[in-house]
């Protein structure tokens, strides 16, 4: 079982480049912020533990997080290629998928840090839209669709996500601040901390982390 990691801002593109990567290399795509909204959308245990925070731009606490992983987890085989987008992001959180993937006889190949100032942050945050069938992101100036309000991909509506508004933009990004960012120096001492300029286009991005893949 191995992993690459997608570590980043809120805003800094883990979302879309976890799209194109899957697409291109084959990795089965493990965002913890899309089964947490899956959760809630469906009104698990899980999802109504979780809805409160993620409203707030607060983290899910970690018993949560380590539980809806772990299970997310059991059901691979060894062979598996996970690529993480926004898991982990306290040192608990690493700590625990250290464990499990040496559980399966792996572990981390290599971690992408998407690096954005915060300006282009807030504006691709506050811009973006989501489609409600497929997941696919789009930005209303960077990205926008064909037809407004639709999905390209499969015609489904765009919504705007809650969490998405100036208020709690700016609380995810001090969350991050203080809880995730000390990821970077645990990852850079290991040798594993690849930095990925994100300021640019989505297609620059994956490009640039499909370059390091191709080369590993
Ligand atoms: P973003 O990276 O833009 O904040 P995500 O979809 O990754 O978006 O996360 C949305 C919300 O889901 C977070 O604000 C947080 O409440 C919750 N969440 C997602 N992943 C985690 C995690 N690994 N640990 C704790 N909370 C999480
Ligand atoms: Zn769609």
């Amino acid at each position: 079982m191995k992993a690459i990691l997608l570590l980043g801002a809120p805003g800094a593109g883990k979302g879309t480049a976890a799209e194109r990567i899957r697409d291109a290399a084959g990795y089965i795509h493990v965002s913890t912020g899309d089964m947490l909204r899956e959760a809630v959308k469906q009104g698990t245990a899980i999802g109504r533990e979780a809805d409160g925070y993620m409203k707030s731009g607060a983290l899910v606490p970690d018993e949560v997080m380590l539980r809806l992983v772990e299970a997310r987890l059991q059901a691979g085989g060894p062979e598996d290629a996970y690529m993480f987008d926004g898991f982990p992001r306290t040192v608990r959180q690493a700590d625990l998928l250290d464990q499990v993937l040496q559980r399966g006889g792996g572990g981390i190949e290599h971690v992408f840090f998407l690096d954005s100032p915060r300006d282009v942050l807030i504006q691709r945050l506050t811009g973006r839209r989501i489609c409600r069938a497929c997941g696919a992101n789009f930005h209303q100036t960077n990205m926008p669709p064909k037809r407004a309000g639709v999905c390209d991909h499969c015609g489904g509506e765009l919504y705007q996500r809650p969490d998405d508004c100036e208020s709690t933009i700016i609380s995810r990004l001090d969350v991050y601040n203080q809880k995730t960012e000390s990821l970077i120096e645990r990852y850079r001492l290991k040798g594993l901390l690849r930095r990925i300029d994100s300021s640019g286009g989505a297609d620059k991005l994956a490009q640039d982390v499909l370059r390091v893949l191709q080369k590993s």
